[in-house]
């Protein structure tokens, strides 16, 4: 039984995790953190005192989705307490990135900014799209809910970087006013209303058709599972950083 803590616990993401896992018998969500003490779905929450919670709750595993000022003290506190940290925030600058390059050196670390298995497919689908349909246009579209801060979202920056490794595309971040399209370009597209749980659409579009490849998200419940897997699944490795493709091939 894997001992996860929830950081971000009072969140949209944070509280679908504990609940998520209520429901499965290989982990238990001991302890939550977040801004405010309370308690989330039965579990305690505390607030402050990370570093001394994860040893006194014998945790195996953090799940994070929280905001990257939080996971960055949080990722060495697990470094001190030489515990996993599978990190679910997106929004991260350069330096930010490269302060959990070097926790993973010390701690297995996953991070995905995306717990889908559909988007995993999804990105493996765009790689091989873009290779065969190489003079083809490319526009790629986002939708989240209102209360979204960080634009694009994190899996079009992830579904753009798969697309740059293919082919030498330069992101325009919406259009106004005379912006005619060149070849080299392709078209990023935010959009936040309602409740929109996650919304992704690469279109290829060039000899009389194109190609659609979208995904979305009914419910937070299906990254909390994926986090949840990834938190299983790390338990039991060596320091290093991972991806949640080594999870779903596993
Ligand atoms: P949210 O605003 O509902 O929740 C964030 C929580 O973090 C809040 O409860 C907030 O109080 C808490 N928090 C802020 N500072 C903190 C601190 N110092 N210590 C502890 N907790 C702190 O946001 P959300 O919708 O749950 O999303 C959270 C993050 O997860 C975002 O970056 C979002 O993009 C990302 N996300 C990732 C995936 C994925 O599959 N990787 C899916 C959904 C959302």
């Amino acid at each position: 039984m894997t001992r996860i803590a929830v950081n971000g616990a009072a969140g949209r993401m944070g509280e679908t995790v504990i609940e998520t896992a209520a429901d499965r018998d290989d982990l238990e969500a001991i302890v939550g953190f977040d801004v405010d003490a309370g308690e989330v779905a039965g579990v305690p929450v505390v607030a402050d005192d990370v570093a001394d919670a994860l040893p006194e709750y014998d945790v195996d595993v953090v799940v994070d989705f929280s905001i990257p000022e939080s996971t960055l003290p949080l990722a060495r506190a697990c470094v001190d307490a030489d515990v996993g940290l599978v990190v679910g925030t997106t929004g991260f600058a350069e330096d930010g990135l490269a302060a959990l390059a070097d926790a993973s050196e010390a701690i297995p670390l996953l991070k995905a900014t995306n717990f889908s298995r559909g988007i995993q497919v999804l990105q493996r689908t765009v790689r091989e799209a873009v290779r065969a349909l190489d003079s083809y246009d490319l526009e790629l579209m986002e939708s989240h809910h209102n209360q979204k801060v960080d634009a694009p979202s994190g899996t079009a920056k992830t579904l753009l970087d798969v697309v740059q490794e293919e082919r030498d595309v330069e992101p325009v971040y919406g259009r106004e006013g005379h912006a005619p399209r060149e070849d080299d370009e392709i078209g990023v597209f935010a959009r936040r209303a309602g409740d929109i749980r996650g919304e992704h659409e690469l279109i290829l579009a060039g000899n009389d058709e194109v190609l659609s490849l979208s995904h979305h998200a009914e419910d937070r419940a299906v990254f909390a599972a994926g986090a949840l897997d990834a938190a299983a699944w790390l338990a039991d490795r060596e320091a290093g950083q991972y991806d949640f493709g080594q999870v779903v091939d596993a």
